[in-house]
């Protein structure tokens, strides 16, 4: 039986695991399906983690030590896929893929979520090149200069909000003329200056050179199309939360949920069941940023342990 099972080896799941070992726990095992970083390994550069403020490394480099440390104190991986997270009685039955079943007295679930990409000619050719869809991690390297946001929810408008205190224009493209946000935030970007609504169009394709993206090709509701010289495009057409493991046989949800399929969690960062954590990027309210989804998997950690004392 192992004290604590750690779904996922990102910055939660990997910060989760040095803190439950480093805190005394003998046997705990962090299931990740690929190697252990999470997505900020895909980052081409990362440069708002304090103490750490070396220009132009990778999230590939920037994740590297993280992996020696947080195994340094007993840590085992399985580089498996977990299919369910069940509670059977007082404890948790952590299914593989391949059904292999292995009990824990606790899990931690910080499987993140994967921002949808909109499938627009060149999206994956630029991705991290230019392409991005975290305005907080890349919209410094566009400091006044012109980007574009594409989406019309309230991701898109909130970010194009904060976007526009950094950089010089921030042309909204939204492929409707009404607005899936929320209309006080539709006012607040209206009054920003230099906020362009560029509405009923959609981005063709995004194009540029070894050096990154250097424009876009848009087309309106009438079939006329133009182009948008910006170094910078910021997607923001919703978010996949990797909640599958929390799902019963059934597809009922094992823990509380909200209607975007956020894991409600309190400030220890406890679910709705007992011994069940949740940590990173699925959790609601979750600021999608390293530095934050590593501070949960700690807080989640330290819980375990006074979870498990409580037990005996
Ligand atoms: P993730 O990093 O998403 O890790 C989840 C892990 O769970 C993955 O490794 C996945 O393989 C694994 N997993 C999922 N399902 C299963 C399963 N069923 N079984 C086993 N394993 C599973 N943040 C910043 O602070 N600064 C930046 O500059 C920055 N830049 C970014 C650039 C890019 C291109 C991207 C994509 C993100 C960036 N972010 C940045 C955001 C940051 O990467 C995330 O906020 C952070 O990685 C979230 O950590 P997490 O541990 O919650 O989830
Ligand atoms: P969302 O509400 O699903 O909005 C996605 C936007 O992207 C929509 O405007 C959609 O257009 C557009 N879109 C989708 N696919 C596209 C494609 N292939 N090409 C071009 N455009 C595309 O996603 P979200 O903004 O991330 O919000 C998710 C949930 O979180 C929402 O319920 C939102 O209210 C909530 N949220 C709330 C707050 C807040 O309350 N402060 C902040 C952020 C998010 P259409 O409108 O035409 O469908």
């Amino acid at each position: 039986m192992l004290d604590c099972a750690i779904i996922g080896g990102g910055p939660a799941g990997l910060t989760a695991g040095l803190y439950t070992t480093r805190g005394g726990l003998k046997n705990v095992t962090l299931f990740e399906m690929g190697m252990p970083g999470g997505q900020i390994t895909q980052s081409s550069e990362i440069e708002n983690y304090p103490g750490f403020f070396e220009h132009h490394k990778t999230g590939m480099d920037f994740m590297d030590t993280w992996q020696e440390q947080c195994f340094h104190f007993g840590l085992k991986h399985e580089m498996k896929k977990v299919e369910r997270v069940a509670k059977t009685g007082e404890h948790f039955t952590i299914t593989l893929e391949g059904g292999e079943n292995v009990e824990a007295k606790t899990a931690i679930v910080c499987t993140g979520s994967t921002p949808k990409r909109a499938g627009f000619k060149g999206e994956d050719e630029f991705f991290g090149r230019g392409v991005s869809t975290c305005a907080t991690c890349d919209g410094f390297f566009y400091k006044d200069k012109p980007v574009a946001v594409l989406g019309g929810g309230d991701t898109a408008l909130e970010e194009a909000h904060y976007l526009s205190n950094i950089c010089s224009d921030v042309y909204v493209i939204h492929r409707r003329d009404t607005f899936r946000a929320a209309p006080s935030t539709v006012d607040r970007i209206k009054r920003k200056e230099n906020i362009h609504l560029i509405t009923d169009t959609v981005i063709e394709e995004v194009f540029g050179d070894a050096m990154g993206v250097s424009g876009v090709k848009l087309k309106n509701k009438a079939g006329k199309t133009e182009e948008l010289n910006i170094p910078g495009l910021f997607v923001f057409v919703g978010h996949d939360v990797n909640n599958a493991v929390l799902k019963d046989e059934k597809g009922n949800f094992i823990c509380g949920m909200n209607d975007w399929g956020q894991v409600i969690v309190d400030l220890s960062m406890r679910t709705s069941v007992p011994g069940l954590f949740a940590a990173g990027d699925m959790r609601i309210e979750a600021p999608k940023q390293v530095v934050v989804a590593a501070g949960d998997g700690a807080t989640a950690a330290l819980q375990v342990i006074s979870y498990i004392q409580e037990q005996v």
